[in-house]
């Protein structure tokens, strides 16, 4: 088997008639054994109901889906067995101590008394939680906690392992912390991880590839550096001191020599160019020609932002946003 999970044609609706909501139109992509794999998309994508899906807590309306060579649909009883799944809700008894919760975790999978004590310290030791292992967890912080549900869905060995947003509600350090823990997790486990995440900078450091999910289907698939080497150039961003003036600006900027696509979200205006240095002079005096006060100027190489940009035809932020206030309907 050379992929740890075969997605393909996942179709998934959510309620009935006019209330039905399309989550998933036709979702695949395929995972090599032992990487980091990102499924990276705004709020109201279609990340979670695909990893339900993967994980046996839903059923596709179709498609098929295999993982650690199993079909999830005729065999999720031995799916769930190969598998470990940190939700995004914190899943340990926080009036337990982290050692209490390995043990018990352990005997649900019904790991031998031995095999849980040596399992349980030797997580409780990788995650640096030793010191903490006999104090119940509600009094640990949250970076520790979520490590504990990481340790939690390690304790039975999984072959393919499932973080949902993982650093979601981390403080910075405690999210470079995490961060640093699931990059060492492929190895040191020989794991396969499948990361949901909409933080771009989270799946640019840590998925070795990625797919952009967007209104329920893949947009872009590949490695983080190819999916932003495939766009040429630079991006400009230009802040505007008056959002107002979103429409003139555009103008302006797509007067310039040498500018391509041209986006906006409020204040906001992306063009790609393809050289930013040899660009910037000409897209200034152009908007001073316009008597378009600016707030700021930056020229940045391509990001994954742009990468959405290109497929989504708007920014990540803006479909973030809707996706998060429920505006956001996938039809
Ligand atoms: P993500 O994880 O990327 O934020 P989801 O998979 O949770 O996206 O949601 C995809 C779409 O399906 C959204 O429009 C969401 O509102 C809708 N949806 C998710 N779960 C349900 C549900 N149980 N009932 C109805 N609609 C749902």
């Amino acid at each position: 088997m050379q992929h740890a999970i075969e997605a393909e044609g996942l179709v998934k609706t959510y309620g009935k008639g006019t209330k039905a909501v399309r989550a998933l139109s036709g979702v695949g992509f395929a995972v090599p054994r032992g990487t980091v794999f990102g499924l990276l998309g705004p709020n109201g994508a279609g990340k979670s109901t695909t990893t339900k899906i993967l994980t046996t807590l839903s059923t596709p309306d179709s498609g098929t889906a295999v993982v650690a060579g199993l079909d999830v649909s005729r065999e999720p009883g031995r799916v769930r067995h190969a598998i470990g799944y940190v939700p995004q809700k914190p899943c340990f008894d926080p009036t337990a101590t982290g050692r209490e919760n390995l043990t018990l975790q352990g005997h649900v999978y019904g790991l031998s008394r031995s095999d849980i004590r040596a399992r349980g310290d030797q997580l409780l030791e990788r995650f640096g939680l030793a010191d903490a292992a006999d104090r119940v967890t509600k009094t640990w912080s949250g970076g520790m906690q979520r490590k504990l549900d990481v340790a939690l869905a390690l304790m039975h060995r999984p072959r393919v392992l499932f973080l949902d947003e993982p650093t979601t509600g981390l403080d910075p350090e405690a999210r470079a912390d995490m961060w640093a823990e699931i990059s060492g997790v492929t190895e040191a486990d020989g794991v396969t991880v499948l990361l949901t995440t909409h933080y771009l900078e989270e799946a640019d450091q840590l998925a070795d590839r990625l797919v952009i999910i967007d209104r329920g289907q893949v947009v872009a698939e590949g490695t983080p550096e190819e999916l932003k080497g495939g766009l040429d150039g630079d991006t400009v961003q230009v802040e505007l001191a008056d959002a107002g003036q979103q429409e003139a600006a555009r103008r302006a900027v797509a007067s310039v020599r040498g500018t391509g696509e041209i986006s906006a979200d409020g204040a906001r205006l992306h063009a790609r160019v393809g050289n930013g240095a040899a660009t910037l002079p000409g897209l200034l005096a152009a908007l001073e020609d316009a008597a378009i006060p600016l707030a700021s100027v930056t020229v940045a190489r391509p990001s994954l932002d742009d990468v959405y940009l290109r497929h989504a035809g708007r920014s990540f932020h803006s479909a973030d946003r809707a996706g998060r206030a429920g505006t956001e309907v996938a039809a």
